[in-house]
């Protein structure tokens, strides 16, 4: 559907048949979104995620994370920040494109839920006799969480604080996909929020080095 719609979008058309086609394809790809949570979901729930283990550039995932984040965040008047130590071996091995997920979900919950402030995204590494522990942490300042809700924040459908998140798109599928999938890699995730002044998630994952060159060399 999205491919035909960019087919049509290529063409001369006229401005109500080009915001229409631009409106199927934008609903088409959040549509594609859900599906894919829920077969993430499921396919947790049943014990049949399989991971991969290639080798991978971290500097790829974070400018495609970085990318992602500038254009969801769009005209929201709120800044955008990444801290990351230059030191980072790049060269990793795991599976990235679910660590590109866990980012990017952390990420698009701290846009959705922050209107004032900014969100700052910090990579660091730690070194281990297996390779390093990557700590990404994502910490904005949005609405927060109320302390009674916390616990409950990867039950899966849940959300919370509905007066202010109604007009906010969402399933409640992401964290808890997000701590599935640190957890199956061996990691673990921690929240910390203040209910309107903003939340802070970290997550720890085990990763192997392929090559100790660092991300930013100068
Ligand atoms: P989606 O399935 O699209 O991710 P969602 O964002 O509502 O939908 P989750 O990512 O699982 O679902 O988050 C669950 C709920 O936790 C959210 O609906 C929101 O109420 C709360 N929440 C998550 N992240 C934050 C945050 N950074 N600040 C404030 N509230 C948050
Ligand atoms: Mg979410």
């Amino acid at each position: 559907i999205m491919g035909m719609c960019e087919l049509n979008l290529a063409e001369d058309i006229s401005d109500t048949v080009r915001e229409n086609s631009e409106n199927i394809r934008v609903s088409g790809k959040n549509l594609l979104n859900i599906v894919n949570d829920l077969l993430d979901f499921s396919k947790i729930e049943s014990g049949k995620m399989q991971l991969a283990t290639t080798e991978y550039r971290l500097s790829d995932i974070l400018s495609d994370a970085m990318n992602m984040a500038s254009a969801r965040k769009g005209k929201k008047k709120i800044e955008f920040a990444v801290d990351c130590d230059p030191d980072i071996p790049d060269y990793l091995r795991g599976d990235p494109s679910r660590i590109r997920q866990i980012m990017i979900n952390l990420l698009t919950n701290a846009i959705k839920y922050t209107n004032e402030g900014g969100i700052l995204l910090t990579v660091r590494s730690r070194k281990e006799s297996y390779g390093i522990n990557l700590i990404i942490s994502v910490k904005d300042s949005g609405i927060g969480i109320r302390k009674e809700d916390i616990r409950r924040i990867y039950d899966a459908y849940d959300r919370f604080d509905i007066e202010k998140t109604n007009s906010v798109e969402g399933t409640g599928l992401g964290l808890p996909i997000t701590k599935q999938l640190v957890e199956l890699m061996g990691g673990i995730i921690s929240v910390k929020s203040i209910y309107g002044e903003g939340t802070e998630f970290k997550a720890t994952i085990p990763q192997k080095v392929s090559d100790n060159k660092p991300i930013a060399h100068f």
